[in-house]
């Protein structure tokens, strides 16, 4: 049995076999992968997410050489938001049905971790129904170093004060090496394992992520799989649940420092490593594509490579688009409804454990108006 056969059936491969499908050829690739999503995830439904980013502060330590998000705090448009501005955002998001928030900011070393607490506090006083993922293992890990305690500690008292969820963005590929050469100040692969294994083990939502296009090997990127995927089964052992998905996107150097240093990845290297992440994470049903990376029309076509699901509008997200240099902050409703609609599923609006909430009209949806940059509410 070749190993595309074996990982159709269901069989976990091992890094050479996942390196091998790299080399396969594209159509026989996203076959396979389609069907494993057909099977393992409802074949005739494509879910996404109503949410909106928040971006806290853009002062960063970190300076990580792909980000054009960050600023130093003595630059002129640094900034923290007030909790009252927080707020605000968080009320333009209810307005249009919206009720997760997606937090994450710099590792900014002004802001005592009782900041964060009480940052939590506000938000589950004044907006009880909004969920709460927020912060990154590299957030976490500047606060380790500013408090000096570890992250099971840290996350139990964020816990505590309403934190739902801590993404598992600062993924990139998780080998030392990689990550090095992109980001030497970065936080490290065992320490980003550590930190999302503290997360599961306290009951906090989290999510798999993967860059790709620093001019990785196809080896590095089967590790890092590999990595993924151990941890999934580690969390769903010992604490009977795991990553909710997983999102892989694309390096965007536009207004980075590895601009014209990283060679990035192209449509087709996109679909192609969606197609074997689909292959190789065999313990994670969930995978998403991305929009903010590669456009509509490509994540549309990652509906056929292994994809389940659109993503979400995240209406203002900062860190992608503006490493990107294009000014796709968020996507309407409207835009994810026809994109899955006319790739011949049915859209279902999911919360972020990817429960379905609701089927949008999606008739009556994409007769209204088009109203940029508003999202329009579902029916
Ligand atoms: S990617 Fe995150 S950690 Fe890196 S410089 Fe940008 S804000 Fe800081």
């Amino acid at each position: 049995m070749d190993v595309l056969e074996r990982a159709v059936n269901g069989e976990t491969l091992n890094q050479a076999e996942i390196v091998s499908l790299y080399s396969l050829p594209l159509p026989e690739l996203a076959a396979a992968a389609h069907e494993i999503r057909l099977r393992r995830t409802r074949p005739d439904i494509v879910t996404f997410l109503i949410d909106r980013n928040i971006n806290y502060t853009n002062i960063c330590t970190v300076a990580c050489n792909f980000c054009a998000f960050y600023r130093t705090r003595r630059q002129a448009d640094a900034y923290t938001l007030s909790y009252e501005e927080i707020g605000r955002k968080v009320e333009e998001l209810m307005e249009i049905g919206g009720r997760r928030i997606l937090m994450q900011g710099g590792v900014n070393p002004g802001l005592p971790f009782e900041w964060y607490l009480d940052l939590l506090r506000y938000l589950k006083t004044h907006y009880p129904e909004v969920r709460i993922d927020a912060f990154s293992p590299e957030e976490i890990y500047g606060l380790e170093e500013l408090t000096g305690r570890d992250a099971l500690d840290l996350l139990a008292d964020l816990k505590e004060a309403g934190l739902d969820g801590l993404p598992g963005a600062g993924g990139e590929i998780l080998v030392d090496e990689v990550r090095a050469k992109a980001a030497p100040a970065r936080i490290r692969t065992q320490d980003w394992f550590r930190i999302l294994d503290a997360a599961q083990r306290l009951g906090l939502y989290t999510i798999a992520t993967m860059v790709i296009g620093f001019g990785e090997s196809f080896e590095q990127r089967a590790e890092h799989l590999i990595g993924l995927r151990d941890q999934q089964a580690r969390a769903l052992e010992q604490y009977g649940h795991g990553f909710a998905g997983f999102a892989m996107w694309t390096l965007q150097t536009e207004h980075t420092r590895l601009k014209g240093k990283a060679p990035g990845a192209t449509a087709s290297e996109y679909l192609r490593n969606l197609a074997v992440s689909r292959l190789a994470l065999t313990n994670i049903p969930n995978l998403q594509a991305s929009w903010p990376s590669m456009g509509f029309k490509v994540a549309q076509a990652a509906l056929f490579y292994g994809a389940n699901d659109f993503g979400s509008t995240m209406l203002e997200e900062n860190v992608v688009s503006v490493a990107a240099g294009h000014n796709r902050t968020h996507a309407t409703v409207k835009q994810i409804v026809r994109h899955i609609a006319d790739a011949g599923f049915t859209p279902a609006e999911r919360d972020p454990f990817y429960n379905i909430k609701n089927y949008p009209d999606v008739a009556k949806i994409l007769a209204e108006q088009d109203e940029e940059p508003a999202l329009l509410p579902l029916a």
